[in-house]
């Protein structure tokens, strides 16, 4: 059970995931959410050190696709400013928004990495999907799923996980 809630690995921020790292073991596409992963929760529009990591993922050769579950009209605008497609309102931990995100991509499962910031639906996702899926710290903490009484079960789920 345990195990659908783990990631592969986790990170403080999707600022220190190195797209040329995840280029040089065959990662080619990059499926990441929005909100708190990319942008703080709920913002209208991105940081520009956020805008800074969608450039270097596509300078390594790493292609982004944002999926959010998100369906704001600042959703597709952040997107829009990012310069990468945007799947909105994608219903995650649903396994389908992460199929249309492949095809969008046009990269197979393996050639691809997850990041986002909740255990419940980019990383349950992800695991759904059987995709590779990075957990980031969220970049603000105003989340409701990022509340205390979660924390022991992010403990119990996080136990040996690697963290960058
Ligand atoms: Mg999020």
């Amino acid at each position: 059970m345990v195990k659908y809630f783990r990631p592969h690995s986790s990170a403080r921020g999707i600022n220190v995931v190195d797209p040329v790292v995840l280029r040089a073991r065959g990662i080619r596409g990059a499926i990441v959410d929005l909100d708190n992963t990319l942008v703080g929760f709920h913002a209208q529009a991105p940081l520009a050190e956020d805008a800074l990591w969608v450039q270097r993922a596509h300078a390594a050769g790493v292609q982004v696709v944002v999926l959010t579950n998100n369906g704001t009209p600042w959703a597709w605008e952040i997107a829009r400013t990012l310069a990468v497609p945007c799947i909105a309102r994608a219903r995650k931990p649903l396994p389908f928004g992460f199929r249309r995100a492949l095809r969008v991509l046009k990269l197979s499962p393996a050639e691809v990495v997850v990041i986002g910031d909740q255990l419940f639906t980019d990383v349950l996702g992800a695991k759904l999907a059987r995709l590779e899926v990075i957990l980031v710290d969220p970049l603000v903490r105003h989340d409701p799923w990022n509340t205390r009484p979660l924390r022991w079960l992010e403990r119990l789920v996080m136990r040996g996980v690697p963290r960058a």
